[in-house]
């Protein structure tokens, strides 16, 4: 038996585990992938655990993607760009660091999404991990432009900074979280991608629908929104308020599970050398999440 397994914290109703598990057994493949709950003070210790000769490799979440970097001994190109790793591969007790999230949204983008972002304008809203990987692949796919628009802006900003020597031709721009602003870079654009938590089951607010949508109600409500596809990466709840409201306002919407299979697709292949069944890994992730009601 060998193991693979997701490195999180909190790791609350992780999909990995469910749908990895579904590709490896239909494949027959005797590999068990497991939730590994690592809070920070404990991840040094979980990575020596990796270089065992019976695991495979891993994926990182949530709050270690970056900060595992260090612990690794090699990571690609990818990585250094997006200053995130997703996924660790054990080759005969070395660490390799990669990052399949970037993959992933262009796949679901092109794929399930029907876009192909090259020479598009794109309207990013968020600046974390999520929101850097989105843009590091929009950049690699020759988008025309991408607007990133943060509540916080000097995290807008830094990340421009950080994906500027990437840009090459596309005209790569911060701009604040205010109206005007999000009126001026909806102009002409193709995509918006919500890369902030704005809109997930643990944020939801009911209190006001505003406070439920990353982007100002009086902007989707003003049409700024037709015709774009609108791309959310939260995946629970599968149509989030935005989402919802970007339809009614004439826009295509897509979630965030096609982006999750996909990257995690990707992991797939990099661990077992085995093309992924996707089929199985979206309807094991949706059939999960439909038993949770998400
Ligand atoms: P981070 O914590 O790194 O970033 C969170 C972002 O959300 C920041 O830009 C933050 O803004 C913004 N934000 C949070 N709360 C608010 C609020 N109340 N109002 C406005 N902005 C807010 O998270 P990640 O980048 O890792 O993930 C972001 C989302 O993407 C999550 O929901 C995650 O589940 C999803 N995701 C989905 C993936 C998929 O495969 N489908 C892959 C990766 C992520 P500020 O800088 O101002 O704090």
């Amino acid at each position: 038996m060998q193991y693979l397994g997701v490195i999180g914290h909190p790791m609350k109703r992780s999909l990995s585990p469910v749908f990895q598990q579904a590709a490896l057994d239909h494949l027959r493949l005797d590999i068990a992938y497991q939730a590994w709950p690592t809070p920070p003070d404990g991840l040094e210790t979980r990575i020596i655990g990796l270089r065992a000769p019976a695991v495979l490799g891993a994926n990182v979440t949530i709050p270690h993607k970056e900060t595992v970097i260090p612990l690794l001994d090699e990571v690609d190109d990818l990585v250094r760009r997006v200053g995130a790793v997703n996924t660790i591969v054990n080759k005969d007790g070395r660490l390799h660091g990669h990052n399949t999230d970037v993959n992933g949204f262009l796949r679901a983008l092109r794929q399930d999404g029907g876009l192909e972002p090259a020479g598009q304008r794109v309207v990013v809203t968020g600046a974390g991990g999520a929101a850097h990987a989105v843009v590091a692949g929009l950049l690699q796919a020759g988008a025309a432009s991408v607007c990133v628009i943060n509540r916080t802006f000097i995290r807008a900003e830094k990340l421009v900074a950080d994906m500027r020597a990437a840009a090459g031709a596309t005209k790569l721009q911060a701009l604040p979280d205010r109206p005007e602003d999000w009126r001026k870079a909806l102009n002409g654009a193709a995509l918006l991608v919500n890369c902030t938590s704005v809109g997930s089951e643990g944020a939801l607010s009911d209190s006001a629908e505003e406070k439920n949508s990353p982007v100002p109600l009086e902007i989707v409500n003003s049409g700024a929104l037709a015709g774009l596809l609108v791309f959310d990466l939260i995946y629970r709840p599968a149509l989030t308020p935005l989402m919802a409201a970007a339809q009614r306002a004439g826009a295509r919407v897509l979630g965030g599970l096609p982006m999750l299979i996909h990257q995690g697709a990707s992991s797939f292949q990099m661990w077992t050398g085995r093309e992924a069944p996707v089929d199985i890994m979206l309807t094991a992730a949706q059939d999960a999440l439909l038993r949770e009601g998400a």
